[in-house]
């Protein structure tokens, strides 16, 4: 499968991808910048999540983190649900064949329409206000089908270590834990189909026991409001925050423990509640390990000293990689040249906009490359494309493959 890789025809550092090597796939795209997606790691990921994890408990793809529809078509082949927080995911969800049964829907301010569209499709609608209960009784009485719902909470504790927090305290998302039980009641009377509970503490968490302990605290919480519906419960989802290792430093996350205890939670509930379900929701962690961002050096620069990686490519299409999308120091993401000369040298890689925030990577000792070098950003699979500002300097769009 490496074969090409060792052939003497080979670029300097070229990158396998699922078997084929990286500049290749760049030349069959036609163009850079792109981002390439490994189905083989994707599989491998899901597989090595399933190993020694209790076969009740249900694997979710938060499409958030990479919505690019043949990715997530195969996901849907390889997990138990999809979790959407728009109509627009919601339709691409549905697209790659995912049941509805199987697909939940999360979001503030969700609007009408699309709380509408969610009771039309079947989905499960995770109500994160009381403003969304008379307009899905509305829904469900003119579609003749009951709203399917489940209570997002906003947990009365959040996620320790966590690179972006979500619950706990005083948030936009989900309803206060002790508004709930006021809501369970008026779900009742409206007579919708109450499922279960929703908690997510938060994202890019590298620190199984901070997820370990929210998971538990969730699992205790959920239980108690539980006790103030007579509908039964039927899923409990606890979130995620499974984070990857972007920086030098980072460590990756250990799951084995983080598995344990999940499977002693789904115990636990087979006792407490039979017959329903434990729920993980996992957006970066599924693939953002298995996608590159790949742009094509068009200038070298030495200014002052200092070499300039002036590239194609930039924080239009890849803004995490640029530090700018939520993160407080900027870091580099992890970088390969290919096509680079046998040297190294110091040089910060910057894109094509006239910014100085469009830095791709920020002195960093690679091999040295002149114009023609193609840049690889490792880790880029999740939050890329659909979370970077495309129309910013009107350049070209980036590409997207799967392979
Ligand atoms: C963003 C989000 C996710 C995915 O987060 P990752 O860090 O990509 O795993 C899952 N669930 C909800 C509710 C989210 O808002």
């Amino acid at each position: 499968m490496n074969a090409p890789l060792h052939s003497p025809f080979t670029l300097a550092g070229d990158l396998d991808v699922n078997g084929q090597p990286l500049s290749r796939i760049v030349e069959r795209l036609g163009q850079t910048p792109c981002y390439i997606y490994d189905r083989s790691l994707l599989d491998q990921r899901v597989a090595t999540l399933r190993q020694g994890l209790d076969p009740r408990i249900q694997l979710h793809y938060a499409i958030k983190a990479n919505p690019m529809p043949a990715l997530v078509g195969h996901m849907a082949r390889l997990v138990d649900g999809l979790d959407v927080a728009s109509a627009g995911e919601l339709k691409i969800a549905l697209d790659a064949g995912m049941v509805p049964r199987e697909i939940s829907f999360a979001g503030p301010g969700k609007r009408a329409e699309e709380l509408t569209q969610a009771v039309a499709a079947g989905v499960l609608i995770n109500v994160e206000s009381p403003r969304e209960l008379p307009i899905l009784a509305a829904a469900s009485q003119k579609l003749g089908v009951p709203a399917r719902v489940a209570v997002r909470v906003n947990p009365d504790f959040d996620l320790r270590a966590s690179g972006m927090k979500m619950g706990g305290g005083a948030k936009q998302f989900g309803v206060d834990a002790e508004a709930v039980p006021a809501l369970l009641r008026e779900i009742h009377q409206l007579g919708l189909q109450f499922e279960g509970f929703h908690l997510f503490a938060g994202s890019q968490n590298l620190k199984a026991d901070a997820i370990i302990d929210a998971q538990q605290k969730s699992y205790a919480l959920a239980l108690r409001l539980a006790a103030e519906i007579d509908q039964p419960l039927k899923v409990l989802n606890l979130g995620g925050g499974f984070g990857i290792p972007y920086f030098p430093g980072d460590q990756p996350l250990t799951v084995d423990p983080i598995k344990q205890n999940l499977n002693a939670l789904a115990e636990q509930l087979a006792t407490d509640a039979p017959g329903a379900s434990v729920v993980i929701e996992l957006g970066r962690y599924m693939v953002g390990e298995a996608g590159y961002y790949v742009c094509r050096v068009v200038d070298r620069k030495l200014s002052r000293g200092q070499v300039f990686l002036v590239t194609d490519g930039g924080m239009h299409h890849h803004l995490a990689a640029s530090g700018n999308f939520g993160q407080v120091l900027r870091k580099n993401y992890p970088v390969s040249i290919i096509g680079g000369g046998p040297e190294t040298e110091v040089a910060s890689v910057v894109g094509p906009l006239c910014t100085p925030l469009d830095l791709l990577g920020d002195k960093m000792a690679l091999p040295k490359a002149e114009p023609g070098a193609l840049v690889v950003i490792h880790q880029s699979g999740a939050y890329g494309r659909s979370a970077s500002p495309r129309d910013f300097l009107g350049h070209p769009e980036v590409v997207e493959t799967l392979v």
